[in-house]
């Protein structure tokens, strides 16, 4: 393994999946969900591929797909996106977070990322022999948040790119826009790049919205905004995503991407242009679903003892465990099936400054009811 890849190892996700699985713990770790996406999308898939959708799709994306995301874009966004040159189908969010990476950024160039920060961003980074830049989210007023002067003094004469991830996994934070206009000044005083991460843009509580970095005055020229249909759908094993940029930065994104996959799978790519046109009233009663069952979790983390913090998005709630008498979420999270049979993400991980994290721990809440309801009854044990 090259030298840049060492210290990877195995990501958190597999590992704690497994811990699950050998241990026979419910599984609020790895989020993904434990039902269905909408069905007329699934029957789109077995379609697709009963009609010949079965060779190789062109290299940006099926022409469908592309359409539809510029749709979606316009009607949810206001954002006009040219469905030949401005939109790039990807194998997930992670190849277009990792092509987006190694098209852009330069050896020794600096990439911001706020911090906890989901994991394939570090290992993206140094894959373009890059250097990731670390600003720390943290609570305040039960919500996780950074400091702008923090970041303003992050930016150096090598910073390329910030990379930003709203709704944020894992602590839930939906960016204002004051948050966010803080990060566009700083890309327009300094010339930056802005990666935008919006794979959970329709997973939204409390009727918060999420604001596409993209849509702020000055953005939408600088601005690779990447989302998938994993979350919005239900379907994480489908691995579709895109991007939405301007033609150089799509074309550099795409010069990468022709070598990494060539194009992603097409009968997926077909049913998700689907969804996205039809099925967008499926994923208003999902959200109205998630946000019940980030109710009824944070009911029991609360009952056992956690300090919970609230979620406006995502489907991941953050906890801090030192009121359960812990302070190392790691030796908690691999102790947990032991002590309560059920297995969680710690949040430590996603932190270059792991002792600034090392007290949180992250639980996914995109399961049934009763799984939920089980996990929480377990979860009394501890206290
Ligand atoms: N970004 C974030 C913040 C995520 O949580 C995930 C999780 N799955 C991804 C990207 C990757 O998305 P995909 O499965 O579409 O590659
Ligand atoms: N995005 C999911 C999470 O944060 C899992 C992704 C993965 O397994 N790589 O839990």
């Amino acid at each position: 393994l090259v030298s840049r890849m060492r210290g990877f190892g195995t990501t958190i996700f597999a590992e704690m999946s497994q811990l699950a699985a050998r241990t026979g713990s419910i599984n609020l770790g790895q989020g993904f969900p434990d039902t269905d996406g909408p069905a007329a999308m699934l029957d789109r898939a077995v379609q697709a591929i009963g009609s010949g959708a079965n060779q190789y799709p062109p290299g940006p994306g099926v022409p469908e797909l592309r359409q539809a995301v510029s749709e979606h874009r316009a009607a949810h966004y206001g954002l006009s996106y040219d469905p030949d040159g401005e939109i790039l189908v990807t194998v997930g969010a992670t190849e277009a977070i990792a092509t987006s990476v190694l098209a852009l950024c330069e050896p020794g160039d600096e990439v911001i990322a706020f911090e906890p920060y989901y994991d394939s961003y570090a290992a993206s980074i140094a894959l373009a022999q890059a250097r990731l830049v670390a600003v720390t989210m943290r609570p305040e007023a039960g919500r996780f948040t950074f400091d702008p002067a923090e970041l303003r003094a992050a930016v150096t004469p090598r910073t390329r790119a910030i990379l930003v991830n709203s709704p944020h996994n894992p602590t839930g934070t939906v960016f204002t826009r004051d948050e966010l206009t803080s990060i566009a000044e700083l890309c327009q005083e300094h010339g930056l790049i802005a990666i935008t991460d919006e794979v959970y843009e329709h997973l939204t509580f409390d009727g918060v919205e999420h604001i596409p970095l993209a849509t702020l005055p000055g953005m939408r020229e600088r601005t690779v905004a990447i989302s998938s249909a994993g979350k919005t759908f239900s379907v994480t094993g489908w691995k579709t995503g895109w991007v939405c940029a301007p033609p150089e930065l799509v074309t550099a994104v795409q010069t990468v991407k022709q070598f990494t996959t060539y194009t992603a799978s097409a009968p997926w790519q077909l049913a998700v242009a689907h969804g996205l046109r039809h099925e967008l009233g499926w994923v208003a009663e999902l959200r109205a679903a998630l946000q019940d069952k980030r109710d009824r979790l944070m009911t029991g983390l609360a009952a056992a003892g956690f300090e919970v913090f609230k979620p406006a998005g995502t489907y991941f709630a953050q906890t801090d465990i030192r009121p359960l008498g812990f302070t190392d979420g790691f030796e908690f999270a691999r102790r947990l099936p032991e002590l309560a049979g059920v297995v969680a993400i710690p949040t430590e991980v996603f932190y270059d400054h792991p002792a600034r994290g090392s007290h949180f721990v992250r639980f996914a809440f995109c399961k049934k009811e009763e799984v939920i309801d089980e996990a929480a009854a377990r979860l009394k044990r501890l206290s």
